[in-house]
């Protein structure tokens, strides 16, 4: 009856079905666990009319063309900048830190003296992350590396990953690199922006095909089984192809252990006035248990005299409990993780896509370049 089976409604699996729906024309059973499609960038209006990220921010931001033009088929985009500040002794300064920020944290002498030297080391205009920074042989730079580090990053490290940030790939802190620059803007992608009308609208947009067909709070393991690599769904064997986009160590029933990832608990709260914070996410790398604070408002431009934030808490992650948000990037995770994908290679017709079967910590733009890319190979 169906010639593909997807497992998660997420952004990987919606790309997917969609592309299998419109463009192949055949026929797509998506098996979905929560009880809604959009995965983690799901969305939704709270209980004053505010339109909230349910797992947290969504930031959609990507240099591709290609991902841009795909997505635009289904949602107009706001346009909005990220703007983010990060409180630091006492203050709230710019992140990812920048000259601007270099400026309100240092002594004047030592801010101009330190410029000069980032614009002559460095450059105008470039990155650079802050464990290259801190191997800078000039004493002064790396003063103000271990100062950043100290401030910026070691702590936030500890409380998102549990670990220290040289623990991590450097792929993680490069995210927010150290800007010589005097731009506040989070990103610089090309492309930034929110769909005008929520992410949840646009998911509906991508599914919106006769194709399609969904099943929501199902896991796929009451429908789906793996036997002598083959597939089986509903006792039968399946003769179309699976994409998996949950977690492959599941997939594989944990038989060579379980993957680790970091989980978040999200405390919502509502306010009568009209806005909480100066701008969309304020970091706090040091003093409190949560990481960021996030009001949506911001990202909308939504008027209504009330406001909505959330505060991420970070923690471990519990399989009977939480949701996986982040795959861990580091090199030990990583090889037990090329065990599980050595072994889904035995099964033909099993497709993995997204940041839960590839196991990264990918932005959506990635999941959807990979998306595509691999609805190419079908
Ligand atoms: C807090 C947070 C903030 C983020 N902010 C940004 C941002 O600002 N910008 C950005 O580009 N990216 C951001 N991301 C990353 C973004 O969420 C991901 O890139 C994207 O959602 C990945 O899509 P996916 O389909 O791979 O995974 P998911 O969105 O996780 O979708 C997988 C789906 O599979 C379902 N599933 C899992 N297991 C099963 C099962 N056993 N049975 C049935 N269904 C199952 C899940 O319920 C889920 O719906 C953020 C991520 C987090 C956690």
């Amino acid at each position: 009856m169906y010639d593909y089976l997807i497992v998660g409604a997420g952004l990987a699996g919606c790309v997917m079905a969609e592309r299998i729906a419109n463009i192949l024309d055949k026929k797509v059973l998506i098996i979905e666990k929560r009880n809604h499609i959009g995965g983690n960038c799901y969305d939704y209006l709270n209980e004053n009319d505010i339109l909230v990220h349910k797992y947290g921010p969504h930031l959609f931001h990507t240099d591709l063309l290609e991902v841009w033009e795909y997505l635009s088929q289904f949602t107009k985009w706001n346009n909005y900048q990220l703007h983010v500040l990060g409180f630091i002794d006492g203050k709230k300064v710019p992140i990812p830190f920048n000259l601007n920020t270099l400026h309100e944290l240092l002594p004047d002498d030592s801010a101009e003296k330190l410029e000069r030297k980032l614009l002559d080391k460095i450059g105008l205009n470039n990155k650079i992350p802050i464990l290259k920074l801190r191997r800078s042989e000039d004493r002064d730079l790396k003063f103000l590396a271990d100062y950043i580090y100290e401030k910026v990053f070691l702590n936030y490290t500890k409380k998102q990953w549990g670990i220290i940030p040289e623990e991590l790939d450097p792929s993680v802190t490069e995210r927010v690199p150290i800007y010589i620059s005097r731009d506040d803007k989070f990103f610089n992608d090309i492309y930034q922006g929110l769909p005008i009308n929520g992410y949840y609208k646009m998911f509906e947009k991508m599914v919106e095909n006769p194709n399609i067909k969904i099943i929501l709070k199902t896991n796929f393991n009451e429908v789906i089984k793996l036997v002598d690599n083959e597939i089986f769904f509903l006792g039968r064997k399946f003769d179309g192809k699976l994409i998996f986009t949950g977690q492959i160590d599941e997939l594989f029933n944990y038989e060579y252990d379980e993957l680790p990832y970091r989980s978040l608990k999200f405390e919502f709260e509502s306010f009568d006035k009209e806005y909480y914070q100066e701008v969309g996410i304020v970091n706090y790398p040091n003093n409190q248990d949560y990481t960021r604070i996030t009001e949506f408002k911001h990202f909308t431009n939504q008027e209504n005299q009330k406001t909505c934030i959330v505060k991420e808490y970070p923690k471990p992650y519990c399989r009977e409990t939480d949701i996986p948000y982040y795959p861990i990037p580091n090199i030990e995770y990583h090889n037990l993780y090329l065990k599980y994908l050595k072994k889904s290679e035995k099964i033909k017709d099993l497709i993995l896509v997204g940041r839960l079967a590839e196991y990264k910590y990918y932005n959506m733009d990635t999941v959807v370049m990979e998306a595509l890319q691999k609805f190419q190979l079908l």
